[in-house]
């Protein structure tokens, strides 16, 4: 009796197999913790190489149509694939920059703290860039209609898209400005806390903004009632309230930065020192 050892092993490791890969279109190295280099493979079209964490560069590929290399942490960068029109880049924390790839159409690259801009790129249809902190601007992208960059920190402003129909950009919380897009029809703006203005979209959701005009006139009752009340010595501690605080400090007013800080850590959505 012998025992058979079963060793699972990628095309591109198995020195039996190697002959077999320079023609081939299609290559599935999902997974494989062996692997670490990638050949050139002039024929390929699509790539899986995620979860690898061995590998640390992608050769060019001048055929590449399609390639998935997400979860791979020894990645630090994307060759120039000209040919490219999705990439799933995700979770790849050592990206810190993309190249421009003249053909791409779909780019999904969130959780990527290295990543700190992105390239123009000319044909890019959906880009789906949430959860990148080091991501400081949205370069402009002509044929962008989708475009996901929620819980981005660094943002601050976003261009003018004009093929953008869906932008969901909430948790953004210095993002100030959401210029008029023409073809937007839907927007999630919510818990965009130093907002001012946003376009005007029939499906749109935005709370927990309390800067855009509408929030501000809404509050405008409780706002006069405080600075009537705090006049007198035993309503000081209105004060320290949210909604006043929201009301003398805006985002962009000297202490407002601190005050903002303030507010998240003590008065969380806490409306209880005022009755109207
Ligand atoms: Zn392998």
């Amino acid at each position: 009796m012998s025992i058979t050892t079963t060793i699972v092993m990628c095309i591109l490791c198995d020195p039996a197999r190697a002959d077999k890969v320079q023609s081939l279109a299609h290559l599935n190295v999902n997974g494989c913790k062996a692997l670490k280099t990638i050949p050139v493979l002039p024929n390929l079209i699509e790539l899986y190489c995620s979860k690898c964490p061995g590998l640390t560069a992608i050769p060019v590929l001048p055929n590449l149509a399609e390639l998935d290399c997400f979860a791979c942490p020894g990645l630090t960068a994307i060759p120039v694939l000209s040919n490219l029109t999705k990439l799933c880049c995700w979770n790849c924390p050592g990206l810190t920059a993309l190249p421009v790839l003249p053909n791409l159409a779909e780019l999904y690259c969130w959780n990527c703290p290295g990543l700190t801009a992105l390239p123009v790129l000319p044909n890019l249809a959906e880009l789906y860039c949430f959860n990148c902190p080091g991501l400081t601007a949205i370069p402009d992208l002509p044929n962008l209609t989708w475009l996901n960059c929620s819980n981005c920190p660094g943002l601050t402003a976003l261009p003018v898209l004009p093929n953008l129909t869906k932008l969901d950009c909430f948790d953004c919380r210095c993002l100030t400005a959401i210029p008029d897009l023409p073809n937007l029809a839907v927007l999630n703006c919510s818990n965009c806390r130093c907002l001012l203005t946003r376009p005007s979209v029939a499906n749109v959701h935005d709370f927990g903004c309390p800067w855009l005009e509408s929030r501000r006139a809404a509050r405008l009752p409780q706002v006069i009632y405080l600075q009537r009340r705090c006049r007198l010595r035993r309503f000081v501690r209105l004060t320290t309230s949210r909604a006043f605080n929201e009301h003398f400090f805006a985002p962009s007013q000297k202490g407002g930065r601190w005050h903002k800080r303030r507010m998240e850590q003590d008065f969380e959505f806490n409306h209880k020192h005022i009755r109207l």
